[in-house]
């Protein structure tokens, strides 16, 4: 086991700083809104919210998780508080007079809920689109148990990216992530979203023991469900319960990962090193895929 002590230098976090990070900040509190960036303390949150016209991450659906995948740090239980109704529509509003370019809308897995949470998303999407309808955004989603319909009426609310994220190698699924994901679920999931004419994106973490052959495979797969924007990042382990790091990757290894999905597996964007995560300055890398 690699104890976080022994973490590279590569993985030394910088505090936030900056002009827009400081009046996102400010306002945030007055409008009541909660982002994941400052909740989790993302080590991205200085370079996201200064990117461009910024960047953040809202969690919808409450801080509670139907499931529990052995990366994953968030609050278990079979039976999380009922959904907050009115939560769409504060959300949106709040989101459209924060100011944010790009925002990031995600939720815990809501299997307890028949759509799982799907229309929640859509009328928070659709709301916030009616108020603002420069504000780009992107919805990082559960799998919705393989529920394509639910997929694809989130899909067609009116968000510009649909990303949902295999987090993993097809070999490694069952260790990594909760039995009721899988690696076929998830590629359905992204599929039926690409047939709603938007963009869509994943995720692999790496350092869990997956063989460069099999991340080859993984990026072929995630390209021929038609993905658009891949994203890399090293697993960093929550707890001591959490699956243990297996391998520190280096800053040129993901470099190489970001030249060999974009130059010869085809993807319009990768974003890739030690602390990108999924929606790591998605803003501005969003705008970068559009105009190749
Ligand atoms: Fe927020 Fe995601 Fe950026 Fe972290 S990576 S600061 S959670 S938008
Ligand atoms: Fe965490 Fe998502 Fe897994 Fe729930 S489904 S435990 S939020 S990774």
């Amino acid at each position: 086991t690699l104890k976080e002590h022994a973490k590279p230098p590569w993985l030394r976090q910088r505090a936030p700083q900056g002009e827009r990070y400081e009046y996102l900040s400010d306002s945030l509190r007055d409008l009541g809104l909660h982002t994941v960036c400052e909740e989790a303390q993302c080590p991205n949150i200085g370079e996201c919210w200064n990117g461009g016209d910024g960047t953040a991450t809202i969690m919808l659906l409450g801080d509670t998780c139907t499931r529990g995948c052995r990366f994953c740090a968030v609050n278990t239980s079979r039976t999380p508080p009922p959904p907050d109704e009115s939560e769409p529509e504060n959300t949106a509003r709040a989101i459209a007079e924060w100011g944010v370019g790009y925002i990031v809308l995600t939720s815990v897995d809501r299997d307890d809920l028949p759509d799982g949470g799907a229309s929640h998303f859509a009328r928070t999407v659709s709301t916030l689109k009616g108020l603002r309808p420069q504000t780009l955004v992107e919805c990082l989603t559960p799998d919705f148990r393989g529920d394509l319909e639910a997929v694809q009426l989130l899909a067609r609310s009116g968000l510009d990216v649909f990303a949902h994220n295999i987090e993993t190698v097809d070999r490694l699924q069952k260790r990594v992530r909760d039995a009721r994901a899988s690696y076929l679920q998830s590629l359905a999931v992204l599929k039926a979203a690409k047939e709603a004419g938007v963009y869509t994106k994943s995720s692999i973490m790496l350092g869990l023991g997956e063989s460069d052959d099999e991340i080859i495979d993984t990026m072929l797969d995630l390209r021929d469900a038609g993905v658009d924007i891949l994203t890399f990042g090293q697993y960093l382990q929550p707890t001591p319960l959490h699956l243990s790091v297996r391998e520190f990757v280096t800053p040129e290894k993901f470099e190489h990962w970001r030249k060999y999905g974009e130059d010869v597996i085809g993807f319009r964007y990768v974003a890739s090193g030690p602390l990108v995560r999924s929606s790591y300055r998605a803003g501005e890398f969003f705008l970068e895929a559009m105009i190749k």
